[in-house]
């Protein structure tokens, strides 16, 4: 599933080539896009002749301002892609969602080949209204202070759970949680508010060190994602523990990284230097 560094490079592809434009048409080309809409939501047709104002990330979602107080939410969930392709490109049955542009020759897909992901047609206040609901703050703007009180408040989950709750922190998810953790020598299976003040400051450190790593080498491209140009990310090549399982710990050399569920969800990790 595209985190934060991913959603961020689709971002900045997007915004470059995007800000400013007018829309020509929005069309769903599946039917499941529909169903999705939230109560209130617009149909496509209103996003005709509507300019892009704006386009930022928030957690793992997408969210674009258009004239008009108009907003577009997209979250790609696990195998969504959003991004810019050639009209002549043949349109799969994968690709759910197309928007073309005013004086661009390239139009935005929609792709999603497991179908979780969505795109909703809603007013700008009521995408700040869902946001403020389900997403608690972003990695790169909470202070220090705020991100100890958030280990104390939510102190009987799991690390590895606590970073991984959107509604605690924003964005991350399943491969930066893991290489977090590593970075910070901490185990997964720590309880948050068990962390000493030293050990917090360095996770603190840790999650904005590989968010900000992975930012800079366009993220990671496990499974199916692509920037809004469709190039591969590079930070895969940097996983220190992700998808690492049987292999020897990078960083101690004295145990074999392990593979092991946490809440149904895949956590790998070395036992010997994570305490
Ligand atoms: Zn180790």
């Amino acid at each position: 599933m595209p985190e934060l560094p991913e959603v961020e490079t689709i971002v900045t592809g997007l915004k470059a080539n995007l800000l400013g434009r007018r829309v020509k048409e929005l069309v769903f080309i599946s039917p499941h896009l529909k169903k999705k809409q939230l109560p209130g939501a617009f149909r496509p047709e209103a996003y005709r002749r509507r300019k892009i104002l704006d386009i930022w990330r928030r957690g793992k979602m997408i969210v674009f301002r258009f004239d008009g107080q108009l907003g577009l939410l997209v979250h790609l969930k696990m195998t969504g892609q959003l991004f810019l392709a050639d009209p002549a490109r043949k349109i799969d049955k994968h690709t759910h969602a197309r928007l073309t542009f005013y004086g661009l020759k390239k139009e935005l897909l929609f792709r999603d080949i497991r179908k979780f992901g969505f795109l909703n047609c809603l007013a700008l206040s009521q995408i700040e209204e869902k946001i403020k609901t389900d997403l608690g703050p972003e990695p790169f703007e909470i202070s220090l202070n705020d991100f100890r009180y958030l280990l104390k408040r939510h102190g009987q989950k799991r690390l590895k759970n606590w970073l991984l709750d959107q509604k605690i922190i924003a964005g991350i998810g399943n491969i930066y949680s893991d290489e977090i953790l590593f970075r910070a020598r901490l185990s997964p299976f720590r309880l948050a508010g068990s962390l000493t003040e030293e050990q917090a400051v360095r996770f603190y450190r840790a999650a904005r060190r590989v968010l900000e790593e992975a930012i800079a080498l366009k993220g990671s491209s496990i499974s199916d994602y692509v920037d809004a140009m469709g190039e591969k990310g590079g930070y895969q090549r940097r996983h220190r523990v992700y998808a690492r399982d049987g292999q020897l710990c990078p960083r101690c050399h004295r145990e074999k990284i392990v593979r092991q569920k946490i809440n149904g969800r895949s956590t790998f990790y070395c036992p010997a230097c994570q305490l």
